[in-house]
């Protein structure tokens, strides 16, 4: 049975270490004027430092607003160089990204920092969009699946199936970010679905209206493919994301 009627996409720009205050004021307004539908949510994750400034140029535009990561410690404290969710909120996110495979690769980030980061998020209000996704060897292995699910079981395993009521999950294999090489919407489902199939397992109720969303070199040219799938809930959209029109495109093809 189909559920895709009961979620509205969420289509997510995820900016990593880009922009320049300029360049990022020309995006967030061009955006802003060529946002023409309400039927999927529209959210950008800026850099920390660009937040609070795309907050007023968005102005009254329904963009979401988001951060890429948060600190995994909660409260305030020594704790320098972090980000904390509650200085998130203050800024007025309503998202944020916990587990990127950059983090993870790069910066060290294993499962119990990730889920540390969700637990922080969510105990500020803020909706975790939780990153998970294999590497080309493990994909080659035939290790997909068992990696995706270990990685979603790592929070249900210390924070319990509820917390899904109140997250995202995004489905990034790794071997497709940034590379141009996107999965096939038949691969991508596969996955969606077997993620979707391992919470219902936990909580059906929980599992139907979960966003399941893809990443990895989504673009204006195949966004309608793989959000017409029926277990892809919309985008985690990295390089795609810097260019307004091709952003907008994307959400265009979200309008289902
Ligand atoms: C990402 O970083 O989340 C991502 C999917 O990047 P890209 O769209 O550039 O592949």
């Amino acid at each position: 049975m189909s559920m895709a009627g009961k979620r509205r996409p969420l289509i997510a720009g995820n900016w990593k270490m880009n922009g320049s205050l300029a360049a990022s004021r020309g995006l967030v307004e061009e955006l802003a004027r060529g946002i023409d539908h309400a039927a999927a949510e529209m959210l950008i994750c800026p850099p920390f430092v660009y937040i609070d400034r795309a907050r007023e140029w968005i102005g009254g535009a329904a963009i979401a607003l988001g951060a890429q990561d948060l600190a995994a410690v909660e409260g305030a404290g020594a704790h320098t160089g972090e980000i904390s969710g509650t200085m998130l909120r203050d800024l007025g996110c309503r998202y944020v990204i916990v587990g990127h495979s950059e983090r993870r690769t790069l910066y060290g980030e294993n499962d119990d920092v990730v889920v540390a980061k969700f637990r922080a998020a969510q105990a500020q209000g803020l909706i975790p969009i939780l990153c998970v996704g294999e590497n080309l060897a493990q994909r080659e292995a035939g290790e997909t699946e068992a990696i995706v699910a270990a990685q979603v079981a790592a929070v249900i395993a210390k924070l319990g199936i509820a917390v899904f009521a109140n997250a995202v999950i995004a489905y990034e294999p790794i071997w497709a970010i940034g590379t141009g090489r996107t999965a096939t919407p038949a691969q991508a489902q596969e996955v969606h679905a077997m993620i979707r199939a391992l919470i219902a397992k936990h909580d059906a109720i929980i599992a139907a209206p979960l966003r399941i969303l893809y990443g990895g070199s989504v673009k204006g040219s195949n966004a309608a493919d793989l959000l017409s799938q029926q277990d892809i809930d919309g985008g985690l959209v990295g390089g795609a994301s810097l260019d307004a029109a091709d952003f907008l495109k994307i959400f265009g093809a979200a309008a289902r």
